[in-house]
């Protein structure tokens, strides 16, 4: 039975089911061998919380794990703390795993939909989104291009402005319309110091 959740840090002591949900008791294999505070090795059982993270949907249905978490404390720093749970993203109560799950199906879905499959709120999805939002935005580094490349495309009843890497024919940005002070705008924000003065010329004749 425990491979059904292929978690193997848990073991699944009880499940129960019903037309939409599995509802999994677990308790870690074993428990933590020192204290994350201070890295001491004199750490006692302090009792445990039963703590629900939410999975990913099963055969149709959604998954939620009551985790019979323990308490610890540890004797070297006075520090009581739970049990660290690798599988679990603690500030969203759900299993690392869903969160993926939900991160790349709220690309293209709407947030209520997928809140009600996996069995979370739909702030939960709103939240995982803004962060795996943010952690895309900080990665993206985008390179200056050797020739940009300056278009307008009509999309939606609307001329947008494109700007493009024209060496390695990629969209670097789409502007929100395609006024030359918006692209003068753009074109200022996103230039270098050394080409401040470059652009300044051209930006003038822009605007
Ligand atoms: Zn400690």
């Amino acid at each position: 039975m425990d491979n059904v959740l292929n978690i193997p840090a848990l073991i699944i002591l009880d499940v129960k089911e019903n037309d939409i949900d599995y509802h999994f008791t677990v308790e870690t294999v074993a428990k933590p061998s020192f204290c994350p505070r201070c890295g001491g090795t004199n750490i006692v059982g302090y009792g445990r919380d039963v703590q629900l993270f939410m999975d990913t949907p099963m055969h149709g249905k959604r998954v939620g794990l009551h985790v019979k978490r323990r308490r610890l404390s540890c004797n070297d720093c006075n520090s009581t703390f739970f049990e660290p749970l690798n599988d679990m993203d603690d500030k969203h109560r759900a299993t690392r795993r869903l969160i993926g799950y939900i991160e790349n199906r709220a690309l293209y879905e709407a947030f209520t939909k997928i809140a009600g499959e996996v069995g979370v709120h739909e702030w939960t999805v709103r939240s995982i989104f803004k962060d795996y939002m943010n952690r895309k935005q900080e990665a993206y580094h985008p390179a200056t291009p050797r020739f940009l490349g300056i278009d307008e495309a009509h999309l939606f009843h609307k001329y947008r402005c494109v700007l493009a890497d024209v060496k390695e024919r990629t969209i670097i940005d789409l502007l929100p319309n395609r006024n030359a002070s918006t692209v003068a705008e753009y074109l200022r924000k996103h230039a270098t110091e050394p080409d401040q003065d470059r652009l300044y010329g051209y930006v003038a004749a822009l605007s």
